[in-house]
């Protein structure tokens, strides 16, 4: 949207505005009341208000109906985001779910780190998310679209590239290619340093993927997307991964030197105390070293919630709490055993007198150092071993 703002002048303080636009979440019955309460509070100041994103394309009628914002703008609609603002009528673009926004960024504001969006949609169905239907099917970005993109910002300075979308995973499947043929190419081009995936699910990692495993330029840390390690479970979600295949393709995996994230929901509906325990007791299997947890979150129109029996919120607290210091220790564990590796660190911040970026495993490393190496390169041989990270004097 920044990149395609031409007559506006740009501000990221809402108040100095007088055209909020509210690029909003849908995935929880939580975010949407977050953006139905942060849309009255800036209606409240006098603001034309313009909802964009899933929630647009969720609520986006009902808010548009009820008054509530100014402006309703869907995913497609993005790119005509410069004339749509000078509307001095009020406006509902909600646009389609089948085209893909090809805008090619040059420059990300204040980011050391550049975003490329690959793909939307996905084709999966899991019980308890809405995102299909707020984002439509997978569908792939042109292949020759990405090169270029990624060609210019190499150009303009940019080293690390972090691969986005709603499935990346899915990439190419719609064209005949796939993301290992696409990350090939991509590694290919000079000036790119470590690419970076976005969460990919366990059935997506084919021939083409492994191929690719070897590479320098490809991070040694890999997002897989598991959300449980019950069977049972993961047939309720309606998941298309099985645990064996997971723990197979994990264990392989981390042989090769990756560390290792994952995504896990607790409280899911359905998730007993004897399910839990064995769940648990897998995960203990897994050669995890990060994970993005969260607690089950009700969507309305999904068929997980309708299911039964719920999960107390505080139980499924619990469990979240219990996954997180496993997979704590297991990542302390892996920077151990690693402790002789230097690390290869872009540095993407400066706060309370220290450094801080990200190292080739994604773990967080703090530097003190007289020199300033803010969104520089820093190849760091020996360091700490701290609880959330490693730190070093440079
Ligand atoms: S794969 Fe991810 S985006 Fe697709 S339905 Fe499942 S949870 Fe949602």
């Amino acid at each position: 949207m920044m990149a395609n703002l031409r007559d506006f002048e740009l501000t990221e303080d809402e108040h100095a505005a007088d055209i909020v636009v509210v690029n909003s979440c849908t995935v929880t019955n939580g975010a949407d009341s977050g953006v139905r309460n942060y849309i009255n509070h800036v209606s409240k100041e006098g603001k034309k208000v313009i909802v964009a994103g899933c929630g647009a394309m969720s609520k986006g009628e009902s808010l548009f109906a009820q008054k509530k914002v100014f402006g309703v703008m869907g995913h497609s609609e993005k790119a005509h985001i410069n004339t749509l603002l000078k509307h001095d009528r009020p406006f509902f673009e909600i646009g389609d779910l089948t085209s893909l926004d090809e805008t090619i960024v040059h420059e990300y504001t204040g980011k050391t780190k550049a975003f490329i969006k690959i793909q939307e949609g996905c084709n999966f169905r899991c019980a308890y998310c809405i995102i299909p239907f707020v984002r439509g099917n997978a569908r792939s970005q042109d292949e020759n679209t990405i090169v270029e993109q990624v060609r210019k910002l190499a150009l303009n300075g940019y080293g690390e590239f972090v691969l986005t979308g709603t499935n990346i995973g899915s990439y190419g499947k719609d064209k005949g290619s796939s993301l290992g043929k696409l990350v090939q190419r991509l590694g290919a081009i000079r000036g790119v340093r470590r690419i970076r995936l976005g969460s990919i699910e366990p059935i997506q990692i084919d021939e083409s993927f492994r191929e690719i495993l070897r590479e320098p330029w490809l991070e040694r840390h890999l997002h897989i997307a598991l959300q449980h390690t019950s069977e049972t479970m993961l047939e309720l979600m309606r998941r298309r991964n099985r645990v064996m295949h997971d723990l197979e393709l994990f264990c392989e995996l981390s042989e090769q030197g990756f560390a290792l994230g994952t995504d896990f929901i607790t409280g899911h509906p359905g998730e007993s105390e004897a399910i839990w325990q064995e769940a648990y007791r897998t995960l203990e299997k897994f050669p995890l070293t990060h994970l993005h947890a969260f607690t089950y979150s009700k969507r309305d129109g999904t068929p997980s919630a309708l299911m039964k029996p719920e999960i107390k919120g505080d139980i499924a607290k619990e469990r979240l709490k219990q996954i997180e210091a496993l997979v704590h220790a297991k990542n302390i564990a892996f920077r151990q055993a690693r402790r002789h590796v230097a690390l290869d660190v872009l540095v993407e911040e400066y706060k309370d007198g220290l450094f801080i970026g990200y190292d080739q495993f994604f773990n967080k490393v703090t530097l003190q150092s007289e020199r300033d190496v803010l969104k520089e390169w820093v190849n760091v041989a020996s360091y700490e071993i701290l609880g959330e990270c490693n730190h070093a004097n440079f």
